[in-house]
């Protein structure tokens, strides 16, 4: 959830930084760009990479497998997942510049609560509330379902087009009998997939926030009849239900209080919840917010999402769906195969399926944002989890001269076979240094400098606190490199 008004301050001063250093830009600039589309930088890159590495562990540690599918699917796939019929955006027509606006952001830019959009989906009602064009300030003419799907020219045969998937979830269900073979026919079966998910978005915007094109990680966890998860941590988390009053519960506790209905649902928004403060997101700025009925997906009977403040607004970053037996029972009826699954006493049945679905850029930004502060004079820090950042380490000569950039260059090049995640810089200030390495979450800085020629020490510094300690350079050259070494630094003196 979030709004035009609120383009201003730390979303724009990441945005910024994120160009300035290489983490992420507009696509197609050259050419003038295209809305909705963004390029990950070199930084970006590995700062991405390293939220998904720790998604995908999280996953595995609870027992899940991975699959990977097509980014193109035939139009039979969306007939049975009810996308071609049902996966739009209402959107109001300008009566004067034909300009198309997303009716449920229209409502949050004039400062309406989205629980009364029932209300707003007529041109009529929307003028009546002066609410007008934002590009020219007229009325409205009608307004319309536009489409979320990317639809290809290309046709397999007779049998229909195809389509770029809005979600990668499709590609778990179509392997539903697959995975249940995999799986020596047992479930619970906890099946997810990294992706792209394409999405013909109305108004593409706010960088990250509102793409095209974005990295999706969907968990689709197949359910049998017995009792499945219970949620276990005594973490309390604030949660929105739908009656409007927020509470700070654990997701057990929510259970017991029946906020939370079902502890399937409740164990995974716990997963979720570990999730995004394992990346670097603050627990000030996350909330679990339940879907109001008119706001659910065609494919869920209940949804809680993991939401984030930034600049002001709750944005979801995770969505935390009950799609039921609905998928399963689509593409068994639309393709005839049967998806079923066996209970103890042998019945079929077709599990239902709870899905936490992960948009990683928004979690990238997330944890830049959260991570993000000025020290005195404009000073800036990325004070990003260790395992999160880009780089691990910055080897710096002090000085070029006197042997000193001979020495760094060397343990550098002895480093990066330990820790490939390291860099070198010799150029500008030692200060200066630091501020740029701080600038981009490096957690430590190592420094060669005089003693070093004398005898092998260097001083490593913490980003966080700026303390410098000494230690032997081949400490750094032991197993796992500085980010184990470090367990055993103290920067308190
Ligand atoms: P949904 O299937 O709509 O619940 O989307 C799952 C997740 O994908 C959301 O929680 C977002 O993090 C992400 N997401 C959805 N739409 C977009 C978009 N247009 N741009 C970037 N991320 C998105």
């Amino acid at each position: 959830m979030f709004s035009l008004k609120s383009t201003k301050d730390e979303l724009d001063r990441i945005v910024e930084l994120a160009k300035r250093r290489g983490f992420f830009w507009p696509s197609f600039s050259v050419y003038g760009g295209v809305s909705g589309f963004y390029d990950y930088g070199p930084l970006g890159v590995l700062l991405r990479d390293n939220i998904i590495k720790i998604w995908k562990e999280k996953i595995l540690s609870i027992g899940g497998i991975f699959i990977d599918t097509p980014n193109i699917s035939p139009e039979e796939v969306f007939q049975a997942s009810g996308h071609l019929e049902r996966f739009y955006d209402l959107a109001a027509v300008c009566a004067s510049c034909g300009s198309k606006f997303k009716v449920e952001t229209l409502l949050q830019d004039n400062g309406i609560d989205e629980s009364r959009y029932g209300e707003f989906t007529t041109a009529e009602s929307l003028n009546e509330n002066n609410i007008r064009c934002p590009r020219c300030g007229s009325k409205f003419r009608e307004t319309t379902n536009l489409s979320l799907m990317f639809e290809l020219l290309s046709r397999y045969g007779d049998r229909g087009n195809l389509y770029l998937r809005p979600e990668t979830a499709q590609g778990v269900f179509v392997n539903f009998r697959n995975l249940l073979n995999f799986n020596r026919d047992k479930l619970p079966i906890i099946a997810a997939q990294l992706g792209k998910g394409f999405r013909n978005e109305i108004a593409p915007r706010q960088a990250l926030l509102r793409l095209r094109e974005f990295y999706m990680g969907e968990v689709e966890v197949y359910l049998s009849n017995d009792q499945n998860f219970q949620p276990e941590s005594k973490m309390k988390l604030k949660l929105l239900p739908r009656d409007g009053v927020t509470r700070f519960l654990s997701p057990a506790s929510a259970v017991q209080q029946k906020i939370i209905r079902d502890p399937n649902m409740a164990y995974f928004i716990e997963i979720v919840y570990q999730i995004l403060l394992d990346v670097g997101i603050s627990p000030e700025r996350i909330r679990f917010r339940q879907h109001r009925e008119d706001e659910l997906s065609h494919y869920s009977s209940d949804c809680w999402d993991a939401e984030v403040t930034i600049s002001g607004e709750w944005v979801e970053v995770v969505g935390v769906a009950d799609r039921g037996t609905y998928d399963l029972t689509r593409h068994q009826k639309y393709s005839g195969f049967d998806l079923t699954s066996k209970d103890r006493q042998g019945k079929k049945f077709i599990p239902r399926v709870i899905e936490p679905s992960f948009g990683f850029d928004r979690i990238l930004l997330a944890s830049m944002i959260s991570s993000y502060s000025e020290r005195k004079k404009g000073y800036k820090v990325l004070s990003l989890p260790k395992r999160v950042s880009p780089y691990s380490a910055a080897i710096l000569p002090l000085l070029r001269k006197d042997g000193l950039r001979e020495w760094a260059l060397n343990l550098y090049s002895k480093y990066k076979r330990v820790d490939p995640y390291a860099t070198f810089d010799e150029s500008g200030s030692i200060g200066r240094r630091y501020a740029r390495q701080d600038e981009i979450g490096t957690p430590y800085c190592v420094t060669v400098d005089y003693d070093t020629l004398n005898n092998g020490t260097v001083t490593v510094r913490d980003r966080d606190s700026t303390k410098q300690i000494r230690i032997k350079s081949e400490i750094l050259l032991r197993d796992g490199g500085i980010l184990t070494a470090s367990k055993e630094f103290d920067f308190t003196g």
